[in-house]
């Protein structure tokens, strides 16, 4: 091991062995983007382990995102074989979760306490909404979930909060109050929670904290400049005892201030963790020169910061590409035609990132990639395990393992529907509040006593039988069993395979999909500790960032938004929408502070390019269905000119949909259709083949017709012609 050790050590400069190799204590590595700090860090684990003598049971390494938690986890097993199991490596997140599994005893949980995401967290507060009576115009749901997540960020609960003047503070602690104790009674917690229950845990637990802190006596932090004030006190408190602390971090790539991320933290561990030894990291190992200078004019304009310089051995490169389209689609296909000649020069897809600054932009991008036949992923967009039916599924599976989980019980008491209505969820609501139990015990006394009218009270009963079936299957059956069972025996499946249309097809395909998911994570995953594996997978379901990753990725555009960049590099990148009000957002523009921040994101798209960048821009953009001016993004025109190379537009010409006979046929040879290719049929009439799957017979396409809108259609069946 230590050979291999010491040649990983040899591809590090002077000033990042001095960091791997610093003597055991308080160390601050603070360096711009492509320094190396992810590397430092993860060499500092194997050096720890391998040269210090360190088990890598007392080691705790948190990272920002599930992706970079799995990389850590692989590059240290890379390098550390055998030696690197029973380290805790993952999200803060992740980790405090799982801190709460092994002692819900302690933390005042429910064992089978479940994890709910911000949908579900705004669905529970727009129903306590209703109970209290509190007006959804007046104070938007969405903004007191805001308000309850940064008071849990801050370490806040209600009854710390004391009443104030402002009617809005009033409400907002009021809901607080109700909401905590919904969760609580229902044995749900939320992402904020998580941190927020971890850290009492530690915190009114002596025996616990103290062992933790003795257990973990090496903690190190990825991604610091967006730890919030919980995830610091959390640290801290583990830390107290540890023989060495590393954090690394990038003042200016704090992005997430707007989540309750503070950048005082990197000052704040510098003043509290004794003797901090700082180390500095300048040398820029990622982009071309061109790409640094641009990055670095253009974070000068921010007034607070802690100060860095970057420099590169590398190359000049070639200068940053602008490019002004027309529009949105005018931008989009731009963006095809130079993806397309960097594939044709032999470049890979799998080396190119779009960024966008909002979700919304991915569209107009994915349909031109689409109609060109250029295959891509969207990282972190579509969010499986967040679709209605999946949601659905789940609440299945969630109420067999915890039937005091109210949310789920309404979410599928009448999905698919059972006669129940609204009265009858009245009626068990007043029971649950005058005898204090659960919907579902609700239900079963009101069957017991006969209080509810015939016709309904079967539906009830069936969907008590089949929720008691499943907890029976739950003990003996595997997961995914479990999990196809729910979806076949709750009706949902057959409910949704009787409505016609491709939405209620997708929907069949997505509960397919969770039976995989399901599989898949049943030979992937191990299941830690006292879980069953239904919780882990349910637990899963919510923690993971929800991408069922197609294994495709590595042929793929990667298409994202540059919140999720963070951390990542690509050779080619575009940042599209380079425009004011969208780039930086329009709701930075009255705060100084929130230009800042959207400038750091500005520099952490701009510094995931290895060798090539084009910002582009539209000059008209739809937004809410109607053309608006745009105008150039500010941030363009603070990159020195002398970097920039503008492309002007082929003016007047539009770009026909371009026809691609390179990509994958679809169906037998000699019958197939491609991608983007323009079909009629004899009902819809004209449309562009967008998509397929399957093979032979059982070939699907996906058809957006001109008038009737997107369809999928068995290719076998369909009588589609070419046009
Ligand atoms: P970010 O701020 O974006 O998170 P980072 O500081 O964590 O960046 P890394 O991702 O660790 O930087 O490294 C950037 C790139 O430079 C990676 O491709 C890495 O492999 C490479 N790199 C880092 N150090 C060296 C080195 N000494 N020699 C060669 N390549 C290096
Ligand atoms: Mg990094």
């Amino acid at each position: 091991m230590e050979t291999s050790l010491s040649q990983h050590l040899d591809i590090l400069n002077p000033a990042q062995q001095a960091a791997v190799t610093a003597p055991l204590g308080n160390l601050l590595v603070l360096a711009g983007a492509g320094s190396g700090k992810t590397r430092v860090l993860v060499h500092r684990i194997a050096w720890l382990i391998s040269e210090m003598s360190v088990s890598a049971y007392g080691v705790l390494a948190v990272t920002f995102t599930n992706k970079a938690a799995g990389e850590m986890r692989g590059r240290l097993r890379h390098m550390l074989g055998s030696e690197a199991e029973g380290m805790w490596v993952g999200t803060f997140h992740g980790l405090a979760h799982k801190m709460l599994r092994l002692h819900w005893q302690e933390a005042h949980l429910l064992q089978n306490f479940q994890v709910i995401d911000g949908d579900d967290q705004l669905q529970l507060i727009r129903r306590l909404f209703k109970t209290l009576n509190v007006n959804e115009d007046r104070f938007e749901p969405k903004k007191i979930q805001g308000y309850i997540n940064r008071k849990k960020d801050e370490g806040v609960r209600s009854a710390a909060l004391s009443h104030v003047e402002s009617a809005y503070d009033q409400v907002a602690i009021e809901v607080y109050r109700h909401y905590e104790k919904l969760c609580e009674g229902s044995g749900l917690v939320d992402f904020a929670e998580l941190l927020l229950r971890s850290y009492e845990l530690l915190k009114n637990n002596v025996e616990l904290l103290t062992y933790y802190q003795a257990r973990f006596l090496h903690v190190l932090v990825d991604e610091f400049q967006d730890t919030n004030t919980i995830q610091y006190l959390w640290l801290s408190l583990l830390a107290v005892h540890a023989k060495s602390v590393t954090v690394v971090g990038d003042d200016d790539q704090s992005i997430y201030g707007w989540r309750g991320a503070k950048i005082e933290n990197i000052r704040r561990f510098e003043r509290e963790f004794s003797e901090t030894q700082v180390v500095r990291l300048e040398q820029n190992y990622r982009s071309t020169g061109t790409i640094l200078s641009a990055a670095n004019a253009l974070i000068s304009h921010n007034g607070s910061r802690l100060g860095k310089t970057l420099w590169t051995a590398g190359e000049k490169g070639d200068p940053i590409i602008v490019y002004a389209g027309f529009n949105e689609e005018d931008e989009a296909l731009f963006v095809v035609r130079e993806i397309r000649a960097w594939l044709m020069e032999g470049g890979r897809a799998s080396e190119i990132g779009v960024l966008y600054r909002s979700n919304a932009q991915s569209r107009v991008l994915e349909e031109a990639l689409v109609r060109a036949g250029i295959p891509y992923s969207v990282y972190g967009g579509l969010r499986f395990f967040e679709r209605a039916e999946i949601k659905d599924a789940l609440a299945y599976l969630r109420l067999v393992v915890n039937s005091k989980d109210n949310t789920s019980f309404e979410r599928v008491v009448n999905v698919p529907p059972r006669g129940i209505g609204d009265r009858t969820i009245e009626k068990l609501q007043e029971i649950a509040a005058e005898e204090q139990c659960s919907l579902w015990e609700a239900a079963k006394k009101a069957l017991e006593r006969g209080i509810i009218a015939n016709r309904i009270g079967a539906g009830l009963a069936a969907f008590v039988a089949l929720i008691e079936n499943l907890m029976a299957e739950m003990v003996e059956g595997s997961l995914s069993k479990l999990v196809q069972a729910s979806i076949y025996e709750s009706g949902l499946l057959a409910f949704f395979k009787d409505q016609k249309g491709e939405k209620a097809q997708n929907r069949i395909e997505n509960l397919e999909e969770l039976i995989n998911a399901a599989t898949d994570f049943e030979n992937e995953y191990p299941v830690e500790n006292n879980l069953s594996p239904l919780a882990a997978f349910l637990a899963y379901t919510s923690l993971e960032a929800g991408d069922r990753e197609n294994g495709q990725a590595e042929s793929h555009v990667q298409l994202m938004t540059l919140h999720s960049a963070k951390g990542l590099e690509f050779p080619l990148v575009f940042i599209c929408g380079m425009e004011d009000g969208l780039f930086p957002h329009h709701f930075s523009r009255e705060n100084p502070q929130s230009l800042e921040e959207e400038r750091r994101l500005c520099y952490v798209g701009v510094t995931r390019a290895r060798t090539k960048l084009y910002l582009t821009h539209a000059e008209k953009r739809r937004v809410f269905g109607r053309d608006e001016e745009r105008r150039i993004s500010r941030f363009i025109r603070e990159i020195p000119e002398n970097l920039i190379k503008e492309i002007n537009r082929r003016v007047s010409i539009r770009y026909p949909h371009v026809q691609t006979p390179s990509v994958i046929p679809i169906g037998e040879e000699g019958e197939g259709f491609c991608l983007g290719q323009r079909v009629t049929h004899p009902k819809f009439g004209e449309g562009t083949v967008i998509d397929h799957e399957g093979m032979g017979e059982r070939t699907r396409v996906h058809v957006k017709f001109d008038v009737f809108g997107s369809k999928w259609l068995a290719l076998a069946y369909a009588k589609l012609e070419a046009v």
